[in-house]
């Protein structure tokens, strides 16, 4: 089902893809949504092979997640395994293929929650982890706490054993080339090439970035498992030429992540985090989801408030029916779906049911 409301500043294109066929009446068994960035996504900026290969990922992600929920696993598992996997894929604004910051490095954010006792683990500006959302993971379950940052979130990663990579590791030409471009444009001395970096020959295997790439790319999950347990999971390398130690919504809970069994309500977003903060995007789809409104009309009027502000990108919600829905007030935004009671289902731009 597709619809498209005008608001007064942005169309937000609504998608639901629900979790059973359009008769089915009772809540999936289990269901996962999963993105991979909102933006200005035009057919005519990706090639068949780009635009095949986006989907192909996200397929591989879907699927990784879909086999830890068919076989009775966590949707906490779940979100985590489809978001490991497009962290590292470099097409992905997310582990190996961050954007970079200023100053030429790859700062890592990273959020996980688990909906039925509303525990969360946060990162920010990790630069050695491969995996963030595995350590934002180790924060709500290891630690005392809920967020860490730099370099201490970094050593704890260490002592919990998680894979350390060097931060050469996270380099790509693409977004190289990405970060010289934004750094000319605003007047701001360009960075040394990081030490370690491979070569753009080296590189010259990985998808060439669509044409005229204006899109975020942070990845996100939200998971339903067969026993009723709502969880979301969120990873970035936040905006281009970020500046100053910025820390966007991602790790910000409530603001880009959040799921609550209470309110039968997970989320992801994706997008200009400074406006996903402001309005408290994750947190309040679910408090208007509580309060009576669907998922739909909630995550949608989230969606325009952030436009009114002047922001833009898209969420993914799900439900406590395993019902997904999309809202973006971008051209695109790479996307999927699947539940027990409904096939995989992927999809890049716009106006895709
Ligand atoms: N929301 C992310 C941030 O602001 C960026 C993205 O969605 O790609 O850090």
């Amino acid at each position: 089902m597709k619809t498209i409301t005008s608001v007064a500043t942005a169309a937000i294109i609504s998608l639901a893809l629900l979790a059973g066929t359009a008769e089915a009446q009772e809540r999936a068994e289990w269901s996962l949504a999963i993105h991979g960035g909102a933006g200005v996504i035009e057919r005519a900026d990706l090639s068949p092979e780009q635009d095949a290969a986006y989907r192909a990922a996200l397929s591989t992600a879907l699927e990784a997640g879909a086999a830890v929920l068919r076989s009775g696993g966590s949707a906490l598992d779940a979100v985590q395994a489809a978001i490991q996997l497009m962290e590292d894929d470099p097409l992905f604004n997310a582990g190996r293929g961050a954007v970079f910051t200023a100053a030429g490095a790859n700062e890592l954010d990273a959020a996980v929650m688990d909906g039925t006792d509303l525990n969360l683990g946060a990162v920010a500006g990790v630069t050695r982890t491969r995996h963030p959302v595995a350590l934002a993971r180790a924060v709500m379950e290891q630690s005392p706490h809920v967020m860490l940052i730099g370099q201490g979130a970094d050593a704890f990663a260490v002592e919990q054993n998680l894979e350390q990579v060097d931060p050469s590791w996270f380099f790509t030409e693409r977004r190289w080339r990405g970060l010289v471009s934004a750094l000319e444009a605003q007047g701001l001395p360009v960075p040394e090439r990081p030490a370690g970096a491979p070569s753009a020959e080296a590189q010259a295997n990985l998808p060439a970035p669509p044409l005229n790439e204006r899109k975020f790319g942070t990845v996100g999950a939200v998971a339903l498992d067969s026993e009723g347990r709502l969880a979301a999971a969120t990873s970035t390398g936040g905006m281009t030429a970020k500046r100053w130690g910025r820390v966007g919504d991602v790790p910000v809970i409530g603001a880009g992540t959040y799921a609550s069994n209470i309110d039968g309500c997970a989320v992801s977003a994706t997008g200009s985090g400074e406006y996903f903060i402001r309005a408290t995007v994750a947190r309040d789809i679910c408090a208007r989801t509580a309060g009576g409104a669907g998922l739909q009309s909630a995550a949608d009027a989230e969606i325009a408030q952030v436009g009114e502000l002047g922001g833009d990108g898209g969420v993914i919600a799900l439900d406590i029916e395993g019902n997904a829905v999309f809202s973006l007030n971008t051209s695109g935004m790479y996307r999927g779906a699947v539940s027990s009671a409904a096939e995989a289902r992927v999809a890049i731009y716009g106006d895709e049911d």
